[in-house]
């Protein structure tokens, strides 16, 4: 292993005594992000005002910083792009995916998947009208589902509520060999974990950054086209910045070459900046010590809660090669768990109905911190800590 993963701890801000087992949800504040972003701020909005979109390359910022998350995910240079959020790429990558094989009315998803991913399938299916549906099977199912009526395969590599990850290379070869495109959804796999997109042969695929990659509340989202198809595809959210030439302001849309194409309108600046910055922690961190290091991490927290909390059920495949960089316990009482957890400074969420899930970054979480996370959930289990009336009203974010 060549990552100082106390180099890398010392490169987040994180507030005096909190165990932060949520950067699957929000990654934390690099230290150099808050400086890059006051930088941007003062001296490119600030000082050069519109000129900045030249002077300071905002206009090429979403291909730039798109060829640094094209490193994290095995994805060729030139292949990726950022902008908007992950719902509005799952729905282009869904539109040009359909098109792409017209004789087929089917997009197959699983019952696992975020349901924004599945309400933006059925949004463009209500719109597209002609038969097309959504099929949703259970997660361990999907590849018996792969048939000659698919037209696309939507999935997410890793469950966002147990942490459960799909054999994307078996199901892409299974998928092609069946005539159906795929998209996979990394939200929960970039930064989290090795990806081949282009070694697995994907077709699309698309994520966030404001998980694993630490880009702040907000920060943009990626689309990723496979080079053999990225002059083909038809963008559907046809916006001007994706345009040939944006700037000859013509009446009629012509897709820009390549993925710019699979842009939309004005990139956030401000969090892209922020975005730039949280990157550079990659050129002290290689994805595969990442890997290798979350998974005696996760190792340790499994072996360590179901050795003093019997009532908590794994939800989280035991196998390496299945599970991501998370564990989900379940409990009738998830939520009032969690809450008493957050209150003596163990961060982790709740998803309904009864999961609580808790995500491990070595990037800045240690054997140490999984050892008190232990302890403290031990003491709230055993002893009750959870069962008080405040720690039981639900908050609107979980
Ligand atoms: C987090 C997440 C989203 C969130 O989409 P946004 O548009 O960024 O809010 C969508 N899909 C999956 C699989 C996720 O994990």
């Amino acid at each position: 292993m060549t990552t100082d993963f106390a180099a890398t701890r010392a490169m987040f801000h994180l507030p005096d005594g909190i165990i932060y087992l949520d950067g699957n949800s929000l990654g934390p504040l690099p230290r150099t992000a808050a400086a890059r972003v006051a930088q941007v701020v003062e001296a490119e909005w600030g000082r050069m005002l519109i000129t900045g979109w030249n002077k300071a390359g905002w206009m090429e910022q979403p291909s730039r910083v798109g060829n640094r998350i094209a490193t994290l995910i095995g994805a060729e240079a030139g292949s990726v792009v950022m902008g908007d959020t992950l719902s509005i790429k799952v729905y282009q990558a869904l539109a040009a995916a359909v098109e792409m094989n017209p004789s087929r009315r089917v997009i197959l998803s699983d019952t696992g998947n975020f349901p924004s991913d599945l309400y933006m399938a059925e949004g463009l299916c209500r719109t597209l009208g002609d038969g097309y549906t959504l099929k949703t099977v259970a997660p361990e199912a999907v590849a018996d589902h792969i048939d000659d009526t698919v037209a696309v395969t939507l999935l997410t590599e890793v469950d966002y509520r147990t942490g459960r990850k799909h054999d994307m290379a078996a199901l892409t070869a299974l998928a092609h060999d069946k005539g159906a495109i795929t998209i996979w959804d990394l939200a929960h796999s970039a930064g989290a974990l090795p990806v081949h997109l282009a070694a697995c042969g994907a077709d699309f695929a698309v994520g966030c950054t404001y998980k694993y990659l630490n880009s702040g509340p907000g920060g943009p989202a990626f689309i990723y086209v496979a080079p053999r198809h990225a002059d083909r595809v038809r963008p559907a959210l046809s916006g001007w910045l994706g345009h040939e030439a944006p700037f000859a302001f013509d009446l009629a849309y012509r897709p820009g070459g390549g993925i710019e194409r699979m842009r939309v309108g004005t990139p956030p600046v401000l969090q892209m900046a922020a975005l730039e910055a949280a990157l550079d922690i990659w050129d002290a961190a290689t994805i595969e010590d990442v890997r290798a290091a979350c998974l005696a991490l996760t190792d340790q927290f499994i072996a360590g809660v179901e050795a003093v909390c019997p009532t908590l059920t794994l939800a989280t495949p035991r196998t390496h090669a299945q599970r991501g960089s998370q564990v989900s316990f379940r409990h009738a009482q998830g939520y009032a768990i969690m809450q008493a957890m957050i209150a003596r400074g163990v961060i982790g969420d709740f998803r309904s109905p009864d999961i609580l899930r808790f995500g491990f970054t070595p990037l800045f979480i240690g054997a140490d911190d999984v050892a008190r996370a232990i302890a403290i959930l031990a003491d709230v289990m055993q002893n009750d800590l959870w069962d008080r009336p405040e720690y039981k009203t639900r908050a609107r974010v979980t």
